[in-house]
C-alpha cells in the first residue's frame, strides 16, 4: 500500500492532482486501486490506456483472443507488428511503454465459470469490455455476488450505452438483469462481423467508462448506478435515462450464491462488437 507520493509521482500526475476533487489523497487512492479489464478490444483499448496513464496501481487484463488485422481499425492499443499475438500480452507491451510503474497482471485465457471467481476476487472494480452475452451475464452475476462495482458498456454501429451496476447495495440500485433479464435470443442481435462499428465510437464509450471508474474510486461526482447513458454518434446526442430496480427481477430478487454460478450456461450464438 502506498501512503505518500514520490516527487516523480507528484510531477507525473500533477495535472490531475491539482484538481481539488483529486488531490494527493485521491492520487494515492488511484495508485492503491486494483482494476480488472475484461477484453482488450475496442472498449478495452482506450480503457486500459487511460487507466494506466491515470496511475491505477494494479491492472488486470484478460483476453484469450489474438490480434487480427481487422481489429486495428478500433483496437488502438494493438500495433500492426503484433498481428497474431495474444491481445492481453500485446496490450501490456503498449501499457509498459506508456507507464512502466503500473503492475500489470496478464490473463491470456477466456473468463469462464471455473476461473471467474478466483480472477475477479483480486480486484476492487471490474470493467466489462467483453464481446459476447454469455460472458457479459456471467461477469455481472459474479460481480453482484462478490459485491464489486461493475462498469459496463456496449457498442453497435454508431451507438453506445454505458451504466454502472451496484445492485448488491439493494434498492434503489438496479442490477443488469433488472434491465436485461436474460440474454437475447440467438439471431435477434446483429452479428459483430456484419453490423459494423465506427472505431471512434468505441473510443468515446471507453473514455466514458474510465471517467466513471475514476469517479467511483475517488468517490466524486454523480455515478451512473440507476442511470444509463445512451450515445448516438450520428445525431451527436447523449441521453441519460433512469433504470429502475425490478422487485421481480429474475436475479437480484433471489441472487443465490457463488456456487450457483457454475450452473450458469447461457450459450447463444450472437455477439456484440467491442
Ligand atoms: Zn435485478
Amino acid at each position: 500500500m502506498i501512503s505518500h507520493l514520490t516527487d516523480h509521482q507528484l510531477e507525473r500526475y500533477s495535472r490531475q492532482i491539482i484538481l481539488d476533487e483529486v488531490g494527493e489523497d485521491g492520487q494515492i487512492k488511484l495508485l492503491n486501486s486494483k482494476i480488472l479489464v475484461i477484453g482488450a478490444g475496442g472498449l478495452g483499448s482506450p480503457v486500459l490506456m487511460y487507466l494506466t496513464a491515470a496511475g491505477i496501481g494494479t491492472i488486470g487484463i484478460i483476453d484469450d483472443d489474438t490480434v487480427d488485422v481487422s481489429n486495428l481499425q478500433r483496437q488502438i492499443i494493438h500495433h500492426h507488428s503484433r498481428l497474431g499475438q495474444n491481445k492481453a500480452y500485446s496490450a501490456a507491451q503498449s501499457l509498459n511503454q506508456l507507464n512502466p510503474e503500473n503492475l500489470l497482471r496478464i490473463y491470456p485465457q477466456r473468463l469462464d465459470k471455473q476461473n471467474i471467481v478466483s480472477v475477479l476476487s483480486d480486484y476492487d472494480l471490474i470493467i466489462d469490455g467483453s464481446d459476447n452475452f454469455p460472458t457479459r451475464y456471467l461477469v455481472h452475476d459474479c460481480c453482484f455476488l462478490l459485491k464489486k462495482p461493475l462498469m459496463s458498456a456496449a457498442l453497435l454501429r454508431f451507438e453506445g450505452q454505458i451504466s454502472t451496476f451496484k445492485g448488491y447495495l439493494g434498492a434503489p440500485h438496479p442490477c443488469y438483469r433488472c434491465v436485461f433479464p436474460e440474454p437475447p435470443q440467438a439471431g435477434s442481435v446483429p452479428r459483430c462481423q456484419t453490423a459494423g462499428i465506427l472505431g471512434s465510437v468505441a473510443g468515446t464509450m471507453g473514455t466514458f467508462l474510465v471517467t466513471e471508474t475514476l469517479k467511483e474510486i475517488l468517490g466524486i461526482g454523480h455515478g451512473l448506478s440507476g442511470q444509463m447513458l445512451l450515445y448516438d454518434a450520428l445525431d451527436q446526442t447523449l441521453n441519460r435515462i433512469a433504470i429502475t430496480k425490478q422487485l421481480n427481477c429474475p436475479f437480484c430478487s433471489k441472487p443465490g450464491n457463488l456456487s450457483d454460478l457454475i450452473q450458469h450456461d447461457e450459450v447463444i450464438d450472437t455477439c456484440q462488437i467491442r
